[in-house]
C-alpha cells in the first residue's frame, strides 16, 4: 500500500500524534471550521482503524488555541511582535550569552515528534551554529532505556526488528508495561491472532483496559518487572524448556548469565513482585510451546532506575527461548512518540550523530564533519542528558538560555515544579511551538511553528518505517515552520547561505548523506521512492536496496553475529515505600490524551471526554485515607504533590495509586515523581515513587 499518495484534493499522510503512525487522509473543505477532513485509511499499521484522537486531529489546525504570531515578552507579558523582530532578538541575545559565558550557555531541547528532517537540522544547530554540547530532547524520557538494551543485546536499536504485520502470525505475545488499548488502540488489530489463541498475556501493575484483554494478566509491583522475568528465566532452566540448540549457536553471554538468575527462584521471585512461582513457570512454559511468539516492552518496564536491566531482563527470556532474528518470532519495543524511532536516529541526543552514530567516535565525526563542511575538531562533545540538562539551568555552571522545539518540559519532565523554578532562573527561554503550552507561556520569546498537515516530512514510525508526512493545506499566515526557524537563526548567527536549508527534502537528502554507512542507514531512502508509495524499512543503504522489513535473521549486529545476554540483578525501586510514604505511586496515560496534553487538551472533544486528572486507588486504600470516589485527594511524595479527583477501581493493587500525565497546574502527575536516573539510558524513574494519600486540604 501507498505510504503517501495525493489524489487531487485528497492527501494521504500520517496521524500527527503516535508511533504507530496510523494512515489517514486529509480533505480539504471550504472555509469552515475545520477546515479539513479526515478520514482513516488502509495501511499496515492500522488497518483502516484510528484512535480518538486520530479522528480530531485535524480540529487543532485552525484552533483558537492556535499560535499565530511570534510573541516577545516586554514588562512581564508576552506581546506580538513580526518575525524579524524576535529572531533578531534570540540571535543577538544567544550571541551576547556565548560571549559572556562560552558556548554551553546555550542549550537546545528537541522532541521525539519532530520530523526526522528537524530532528536532523536541531543537531546541527547544536553543534554547528551554536558550538554547544547541550542538546537532549523528550526521547530521552520514553524511549531511552529500551534503545541502550537493544544495542547491547543485539548491537543495534531498531525498536521493532521486524514488521508488526508479522505479529497476525503468533501463537504468543508477552507485553510488558504497555498499554495499547489506551496509548494506540489500532494497533490491538496485531495482538488478535494471538488471542485467538489464548495467548496474549500482560504484565503490568494495573489492570489497564489491555490487561482486561489479556488471557493472563500478571501484575507484579511496581518496580520488580526486572525480578519477575528473572523468575520466567529461571523457571525456562530449571524445567529445561531452554532453548539450547539456539542459545549455543546464536548468542554469547549465557553462563554469567545464570549466575545470577540461579539465585532467583521462583518462590523467591514471588516474594518480590507478589507474581505466583505457578504463574511465572505457566509462563515459562507457554514460550517453550510457542511455535511462534513475541516479547514487547514499553514504558513500563523502561521508566525506572534500572529501566535499561529491566528491558534486558525480559530480552534474555526471549532469547532463553530462541526468539529474536528468527522469521515469525522476536524481541521488539512499542516506541511511543510519533517519531519516537526516527527521533532518536538523526542528532538531536546528547551524545549522538546522524546515522544513529555516536558522538564520541572518531570515525562517526569525521564522517559526519565531512557532510556539514566543517572541521570534526570543531563539534563539541557529549552534553548533559535532558533531565540533567533541566536541572542545570541557570545553575553557576549550567546553561544561560534554552531553545525547546516541540515539547513541554513544564508538564512532561520529573520533579516538574524543580523544572519550572530552573527555566524561571534563565537569561532567555525561547520556545517553538503550536499553542501556548505551559512552558511556551514562561517564554521570554514564543514562535509559532506549522502542523504536520501543512509541511512536508519523514517519520520513522515503531517498525523502523520510514513514512512521508504530506503537506495538506497551506499554515495560517504568521507561521512558519522550524525549519525555517533553524534557518533564520543560522543566518542571523553568521553561518554561511545555503547552510541550513529549509526545505524538507533538500534537508533529507543532506541527512541521507549524513546516515550513510551508519547504523541507520538512510542513503536510499528518497521523496521519490516514498512518494511512489514504497515502504521502506531502514537500513536502505543504495536507492535500489528494498529495505529490510527483518533484521538480525542471518546474524545480530554484534561483530561476531552474536546476541548478548546481559546478567542484570534486582535492585528495586530507589524510593521503596515506608512508614511515612506507604504508597507507590505511578504514572501513566489516558487514551484521549497525547503525551503532556498540550495538543489533545486543545482539541474540544477530547478535553470535554477527559477534562482533568484523576487518581486510580483500590477502593480500600481510599477508605483508608478516609475518602470516596470522587472526592478531591492528594498524593504526596517527598518532592510535591498532586491533586484530583478520587477513581475507586476494585482491580487496583492496594499498594498502588496511579495518576495520569497529561494535565497542567496542580494536576501534574510529574510534580511527585522521581528523577532518579538509569545510569546508562539517563531515564528518570517516572514509573513509581512512594507516596501517601489524603484528602484534599489536609496537608
Ligand atoms: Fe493512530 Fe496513534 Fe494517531 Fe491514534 S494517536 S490515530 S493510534 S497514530
Amino acid at each position: 500500500p501507498a505510504t503517501s499518495d495525493t489524489n487531487g484534493a485528497r492527501t494521504d499522510t500520517h496521524c500527527p500524534y503516535c508511533a504507530l503512525q496510523c494512515g489517514m487522509s486529509l480533505t480539504a473543505t471550504a472555509d469552515v471550521a475545520p477546515t479539513v477532513e479526515v478520514a482513516p485509511r488502509e495501511f499496515p499499521a492500522n488497518r483502516g482503524g484510528l484512535c480518538q484522537k486520530g479522528w480530531t486531529s485535524a480540529s487543532l489546525l485552525d484552533s483558537p488555541a492556535r499560535l499565530t504570531t511570534p510573541l516577545v515578552r516586554t514588562g512581564g507579558e508576552l506581546r506580538p511582535a513580526s518575525w524579524d523582530e524576535a529572531l533578531d532578538l534570540v540571535a543577538a541575545r544567544l550571541t551576547e550569552l556565548q560571549a559572556e559565558h562560552g558556548r554551553d550557555a546555550v542549550a537546545i531541547f528537541g522532541g521525539g515528534g519532530l520530523t526526522n528532517e528537524k530532528s536532523y537540522l536541531l543537531g546541527k544547530f547544536a553543534r554547528v551554529a551554536l558550538g554547544t554540547s547541550q542538546i537532549d530532547y523528550n526521547g530521552r524520557f520514553c524511549m531511552s532505556s529500551a534503545a541502550a538494551a537493544g544495542i547491547r543485546a543485539f548491537g543495534l536499536d531498531r525498536g521493532m526488528p521486524f514488521p508488526m504485520t508479522d505479529l497476525a502470525g503468533a501463537d504468543l505475545i508477552v507485553l510488558v508495561g504497555s498499554n495499547p488499548a489506551e496509548t494506540m488502540p489500532p494497533f490491538l488489530q496485531h495482538l488478535q491472532g494471538a488471542a485467538a489463541k489464548g495467548g496474549l498475556v500482560v504484565v503490568d501493575p494495573r489492570r489497564t483496559p489491555t490487561a482486561e484483554q489479556a488471557d493472563v494478566h500478571l501484575a507484579p509491583a511496581p518496580g520488580t518487572d526486572l525480578a519477575l522475568a528473572l523468575g520466567v528465566l529461571h523457571a525456562t532452566v530449571a524445567e529445561g524448556l531452554l532453548d539450547e540448540a539456539y542459545v549455543a549457536e546464536r548468542t554469547a553471554g549465557f553462563d554469567d548469565l545464570w549466575r545470577t538468575v540461579a539465585r532467583y527462584w521462583p518462590e523467591h521471585v514471588e516474594r518480590i513482585t507478589g507474581v505466583s512461582a505457578a504463574d511465572q513457570r505457566a509462563l515459562a512454559h507457554r514460550l517453550a510451546a510457542a511455535r511462534n511468539a513475541y516479547v514487547l516492552t514499553a514504558r513500563g518496564a523502561e521508566q525506572h532506575a534500572t529501566g535499561v536491566d529491566t528491558v534486558s531482563a525480559w530480552i534474555d527470556v526471549a532469547l532463553a527461548h530462541g526468539l529474536p532474528g528468527r522469521r515469525g518470532s522476536g524481541y521488539g519495543c512499542l516506541t511511543g512518540q510519533g517519531n519516537g524511532q526516527g527521533g532518536r536516529e538523526h542528532g538531536q541526543k546528547a551524545d549522538q550523530l546522524p546515522g544513529y552514530r555516536t558522538l564520541a567516535d572518531p570515525a562517526a565525526r569525521e564522517h559526519v564533519a565531512r557532510v556539514w563542511g566543517v572541521d570534526a575538531d570543531s563539534l563539541p562533545a557529549p552534553g548533559r542528558s535532558a533531565y540533567e540538562l533541566l536541572d542545570a539551568l541557570g545553575e553557576p555552571d549550567g546553561p544561560r538560555a534554552l531553545l525547546v522545539f516541540g515539547s513541554n518540559v513544564v508538564v512532561s519532565a520529573p520533579r516538574s515544579q524543580r523544572v519550572a523554578d530552573r527555566l524561571g532562573a534563565l537569561d532567555l527561554l525561547v520556545t517553538a511551538d503550536v499553542v501556548l503550552s505551559e512552558t511556551a507561556a514562561m517564554a521570554d520569546v514564543v514562535l509559532p511553528v506549522t502542523q504536520w498537515a501543512e509541511e512536508d516530512g519523514t517519520m520513522t514510525n515503531l517498525e523502523g518505517r520510514v513514512l512521508l508526512r504530506r503537506k495538506a493545506i497551506d499554515p495560517p499566515d504568521g507561521v512558519r515552520s522550524d525549519l525555517d526557524v533553524l534557518a533564520g537563526l543560522a543566518d542571523r548567527l553568521g553561518q554561511p547561505s545555503g547552510r541550513f536549508p529549509a526545505d524538507a527534502e533538500e534537508v533529507f537528502t543532506e541527512l541521507r548523506a549524513a546516515s550513510a554507512g551508519g547504523p541507520a542507514d538512510y542513503a536510499g531512502v528518497t521523496y521519490e521512492r516514498l512518494r511512489a508509495g514504497e515502504a521502506l524499512h531502514w537500513p536502505v543503504p543504495e536507492a535500489d536496496h528494498p529495505g529490510t522489513p527483518r533484521m538480525f535473521l542471518d546474524g545480530f549486529a554484534h561483530p561476531d553475529g552474536r546476541a548478548r545476554f546481559v546478567a542484570v540483578d534486582h535492585t528495586g525501586p530507589a524510593e521503596p515505600p515506608d512508614a511515612e510514604y506507604p504508597l507507590q505511586a505511578t504514572t501513566g496515560r489516558v487514551l484521549q490524551h497525547y503525551q503532556s496534553g498540550a495538543q489533545t487538551r486543545a482539541v474540544p472533544e477530547l478535553a470535554d471526554a477527559v477534562p482533568e486528572a484523576h487518581i486510580e486507588v483500590h477502593p480500600d486504600t481510599a477508605a483508608r485515607a478516609g475518602l470516596d470516589a470522587g472526592e478531591v485527594a492528594t498524593v504526596e511524595s517527598r518532592r510535591g504533590a498532586v491533586t484530583a479527583p478520587v477513581r475507586c477501581v476494585p482491580s487496583m493493587r492496594p499498594d498502588v495509586v496511579f495518576v495520569p500525565f497529561h494535565f497542567p497546574g496542580g494536576q501534574r502527575a510529574n510534580l511527585i515523581t522521581n528523577p532518579v536516573l538509569d545510569p546508562t539510558s539517563r531515564m528518570p524513574e517516572f514509573k513509581v515513587c512512594a507516596a501517601r494519600l489524603v484528602p484534599a486540604g489536609a496537608r
